[in-house]
């Protein structure tokens, strides 16, 4: 390993668990190839350990770093400045350190909308049904509504989560013209009247995640129509419930690999000023 050197640049991912992510991957796999002098490590760090770990990074001039859960509001109370998209959902999963200045972006919301656009879509000026209001959910909804969707409906339980998809609502309406509304998943005549007036419907909860193989919010392919765009954020497995219904309904869909790439892509651009070789990390690391 003759690639690091004694002015290689600093980024990691930071958060408990950690030894499973496929970002070391990806990033060392692109910094190489892009010809970047920087590498990219995991550090177990939990919550506890957050705010010693951030002021280490920053004494020793690490460029950047990335967030897991359970870590995302916390960190954005450790940052500076925030993106419009971390601001709005106070949570952040990308850190930048410019001379130990932080700035706080979330790239998931991004990370979904470039792989909508990977797929071949553009929703600029139409409606979304958006299911779930956890952190993935939250994060598209700030995304989605920066990025030019004209209506997001969120749907979900009568939970915290509900509260505070109607805080960011309420602070997306006064940043975007999107009108935004948040509404009860249990309202079942309302859920199937919206997605069938949407030009695009996104499952983020966890409903059809590995082992929940049956697991779906829809009941059946009829509550799909046809030109319909259906997209599942989750990639285990690669085709949930919900994918197949939209399979027999005749509509486009895609699940969640690619925000995950995108995600990082984001993040990468952001440290380092250059894009990531997302061709080459698609082929190398999420094919099969
Ligand atoms: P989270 O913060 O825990 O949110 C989970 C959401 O699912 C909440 O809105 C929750 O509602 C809802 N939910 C769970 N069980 C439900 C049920 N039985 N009926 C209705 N709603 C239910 O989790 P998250 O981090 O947002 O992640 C959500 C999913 O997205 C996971 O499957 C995760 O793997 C996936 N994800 C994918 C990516 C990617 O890059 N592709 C990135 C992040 C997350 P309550 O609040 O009412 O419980």
């Amino acid at each position: 390993m003759d690639r690091i050197t004694g002015k290689t640049g600093l980024t990691g991912l930071l958060g408990r668990p950690v030894s499973h992510s496929i970002s070391p991957l990806m990033h060392n796999a692109a910094f190489e190839a892009c010809g970047l002098d920087y590498v990219y490590l995991c550090f177990d760090a939990g919550e506890e350990e957050l705010e010693s770990a951030v002021n280490g990074l920053k004494a020793l001039g690490a460029r950047g770093w990335n967030c897991t859960m359970p870590d995302k509001k916390k960190m954005a109370r450790l940052c500076d400045h925030l993106s419009l998209a971390a601001a709005a959902t106070g949570s952040v999963n990308t850190v930048v350190n410019e001379g130990g200045v932080l700035t706080g972006y979330n790239t998931d919301g991004i990370g979904y909308m470039m792989s909508l656009k990977d797929a071949g879509f553009d929703v600029t000026g139409g409606k979304m049904t958006l299911l779930g209001a956890g952190g993935a959910a939250l994060s598209i909804l700030a995304q989605a509504a920066i990025d030019g969707l004209a209506e997001i409906t969120v749907f979900n339980r009568r939970s915290k989560s509900f509260e505070d998809a109607v805080a960011v609502a309420d602070y997306l309406k006064t940043k975007t013209d999107c009108r935004i509304r948040v509404c009860d998943i249990n309202d079942r005549e309302l859920l199937k009247e919206t997605i069938q007036s949407s030009d695009i419907l996104v499952n983020a909860t966890n409903v059809g995640m590995a082992p929940d193989l049956e697991g779906c919010l829809i009941p059946d392919a009829s509550w799909l129509p046809r030109r319909m765009i259906v997209s599942d954020i989750i990639y285990n497995p690669r085709e949930t419930k919900l994918l197949k219904l939209a399979k027999e309904a005749g509509c486009p869909f895609f699940n969640g690999m690619y925000m995950l790439l995108y995600q990082g892509a984001e993040a990468y651009r952001l440290w380092t000023g250059v894009e990531m070789p997302v061709a080459m990390i698609k082929q190398r690391y999420f094919t099969g």
